[in-house]
């Protein structure tokens, strides 16, 4: 019902272990209470600083652990088993960090990324506003260049992490007039004050309300007159108009990231629905024993284990430095799909308690929906592998 252990290092099988048992110890017994409350988890969220989390694939001459992309995602399922919201205030910043690191000067990896591998200063990553999400060339954000620097006009939309961000990276139009209308597009580091809700030139409204993934904050971000030094463009002058690019490689990265969500989710489904058919009596035996509950069973632990073994190819894809956009697409469709079956299948399973807040499933339920939405929605994931697979025959 796991990553079989023969698949992991030594190091991978300590490291899942050490999650696991954070995930038990600290975050099932209190996650019920944080998500109705739709509660920061503050304490949790220190913990997992300690543990190094925020630094997981920051180099360790930048004070990370310097980890690798699979070993990040078996991390990522581990805490989103307990809880999504987990994984959600640190994959913003796991990108974040990974473009800067990937693409940043080396000034700005020395200053940024030592106090972002301790967890001090968190990261959200922003490229949607309100009438572009899948179309995210059609963004109207402007950024404007005064002197040394570079004055923000625009707004933008479900910001993860947009309040606490003490860093957002931001996509803006710097050339309008460019053709395609990618290559005028920048990234900028927005250095913000982390909890303070205005600020010269941003404002950002009390945070969205949402259906699930509750306790992070997904949020607004109003830019008027907000500036930027034109140092704080990613990778320096030279990367003026690479931002797409940029953030469409982070997004990349951050498919393997949702499909290892959909995955905790899934496994976490999974895990209660066997238990609590095992507990269960009907017409005089455990619901286990029925043959459609274990119909039920076989098929989720089936696909769980094909969701699995696409996230591992992807990742390890990724690690090797191969290109895996592909690979990553199928592992997000595929895994997200799955965790939203998987929600449903164990919410039949525990019939009418499934509803209930008692158990779990209903939190299940509500937060597997995100991952079909975001990082590209499963029918922009369709059409991304359907136009590799055509590259590939022509
Ligand atoms: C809780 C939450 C957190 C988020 N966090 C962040 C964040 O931190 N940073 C950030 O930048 N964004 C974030 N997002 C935004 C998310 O990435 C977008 O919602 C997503 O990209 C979809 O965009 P949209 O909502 O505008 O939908 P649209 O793009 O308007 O799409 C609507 C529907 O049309 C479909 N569609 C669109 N184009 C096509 C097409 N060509 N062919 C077929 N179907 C199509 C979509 O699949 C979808 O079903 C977050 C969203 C949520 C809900």
């Amino acid at each position: 019902m796991s990553t079989f252990a023969s698949e992991l290092t030594v190091e991978q099988t300590e490291i899942v272990r050490t999650i696991r048992d954070f995930v038990e110890r600290d975050v099932l017994p209190n996650v019920s209470r944080y998500d109705h409350a739709d509660e920061f988890p503050q304490p949790l969220v220190q913990t997992m600083k300690v543990l190094g989390l925020f630094g997981t694939t920051i180099p360790e001459e930048y004070g990370g652990l310097g980890l690798d992309l699979t070993t990040y995602a078996l991390i990522v399922k581990e805490l989103s088993r307990g809880w999504i919201s987990l994984s959600g205030v640190i994959n913003t910043h796991f990108m974040a960090s990974w473009m800067i690191k990937t693409y940043g000067t080396e000034e700005q990896k020395q200053s940024l990324l030592p106090p972002m591998a301790q967890g001090e200063v968190r990261c959200a990553f922003s490229m949607t506003e309100p009438h572009a999400g899948s179309d995210v060339q059609s963004i109207r954000t402007r950024a404007v260049r005064d002197g040394d620097e570079f004055v923000v006009n625009g707004q933008k939309m479900w910001v993860t992490n947009g309040l606490r961000a003490g860093i957002v990276m931001l996509l803006a139009v710097t050339d309008p007039a460019a053709q395609p209308r990618h290559s005028g597009m920048t990234t900028f580091i927005v250095e913000k004050d982390p909890e303070a809700t205005e600020q010269p030139g941003l404002t950002i409204p009390p945070p969205l309300k949402k259906l699930g993934y509750k306790g992070v904050e997904s949020t607004e971000l109003v830019f008027d007159g907000f500036r930027v030094p034109a140092s704080r463009i990613l990778g320096g002058e030279d990367q003026l108009g690479q931002g797409f690019k940029q953030f469409m490689a982070g997004i990349e990265l951050g498919r393997v990231n949702v499909a290892a969500r959909g995955l905790g989710i899934a496994q976490s489904a999974l895990e209660n629905a066997v238990r609590y058919a095992r507990e269960r009596q009907a017409f005089g035996k455990p619901i286990a024993n029925h043959q459609l509950i274990q119909a039920k069973v076989a098929n989720m632990a089936t696909k769980i284990r094909a969701a699995e073994l696409l996230m591992l190819d992807a990742a390890r894809r990724k690690d090797t430095g191969e290109r895996a956009d592909l690979e990553a697409g199928m592992a997000k469709l595929f895994a997200t799909e799955v965790a939203e079956e998987a929600a449903l299948e164990a919410m039949r399973i525990h019939g009418g308690y499934g509803y209930s807040q008692e158990y779990p499933i209903e939190r299940l339920y509500r937060d597997a929906p995100v991952l079909i939405l975001g990082e590209g929605s499963n029918e922009i994931q369709q059409l991304l592998i359907a136009r590799r697979i055509f590259e590939r025959a022509a």
